[in-house]
């Protein structure tokens, strides 16, 4: 075997999470509307939050981070093909854009259940390209996307929150902790799937938190300490809702809450 077959062996071709095309191109966490809303923050010398921790098991939490400071909406990830990018996804794209535009001008609306469905859609959207920005570190599976491309409903097994963040770091802050659980004590011998994560993405004035496990019945809610400051995107509830809601978060809240994810998960089985 040459040298190239080799690389391709171990570096397989990347195939759109979505739909398994293999045109797949380079894409911006950050859709290019969005920068141009917030060229303030086009310092290079401004420093970011970029953060991977993949805890093996929650008992005996080994941790690897992975700290890449830069501006998150510069971060560019190879996941999807253009014509999926170009096509469904511009369309929640689009959908989600007249919502989130006043949410980030810090407007005062009301969150109307469609309004708040478009939000979760495009979030759900976002997350699940940002799983990727590592390979093979994903939680959503594979059929899960592919339904998701189909329906454009958020996987039922999402949660996504709404909050406000202020000044000092969240304004295109981003963190993920993914991690292996397992109800039982010791994790079942093969189980090595990510099943579990949580990712706190800041967008100028919107701090999206969103939590996903695999594992059935069971939720991570957001911090007591902040849900009363948050607005619940996904799964769906009635009514409409006033935003924003109370006051901004301090950047050191939205660090606790980047985190809070392992509190709650030591919590059923300890
Ligand atoms: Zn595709």
């Amino acid at each position: 075997m040459n040298w190239l077959n080799k690389y391709k062996e171990k570096h397989p071709a990347r195939r759109c999470i979505f739909c398994g095309g293999n045109k797949v191109s380079r894409e911006h966490l950050w859709s290019d509307w969005m920068a141009e809303l917030f060229p303030e923050y086009a310092d290079p010398n401004r420093v970011e939050t970029y953060i991977v921790r993949n805890d093996k098991l929650f008992k005996n939490i080994k941790s690897e981070t992975l700290d890449r400071p830069g501006l998150t909406f510069t971060k560019s990830i190879r996941a999807v093909c253009a014509p999926c990018n170009n096509g469904w996804m511009n369309t929640i794209e689009q959908a989600a854009r007249p919502v989130l535009t006043p949410m980030f001008n810090s407007e005062s609306l009301t969150l109307t259940e469609a309004m708040r469905d478009a939000l979760a859609t495009w979030c759900a959207m976002k997350f699940m390209v940002a799983e990727h920005m590592r390979r093979d570190h994903h939680t959503t599976p594979e059929d899960v996307r592919r339904q998701f491309m189909n329906t454009k409903v958020a996987p039922d097994f999402f949660r996504i929150w709404a909050l406000r963040c202020g000044d000092g770091g969240w304004e295109s802050g981003f963190s993920r902790n993914t991690a292996v659980v397992s109800l039982a004590n010791k994790l079942p011998d093969g189980l090595s799937v990510r099943n579990t994560q949580s990712i706190t993405w800041g967008v100028g004035d919107v701090l999206f938190y969103h939590t996903a496990t695999l594992i059935p019945n069971l939720h991570f809610g957001i911090s007591p300490a902040v849900d009363g400051l948050s607005v619940q995107l996904w799964p769906r509830i009635p009514d409409d809702i006033a935003w924003p809601v109370g006051r901004r978060l301090h950047w050191r809240e939205g660090m606790a809450l980047a985190e809070s994810i392992k509190d709650s998960m030591r919590a059923p089985w300890e």
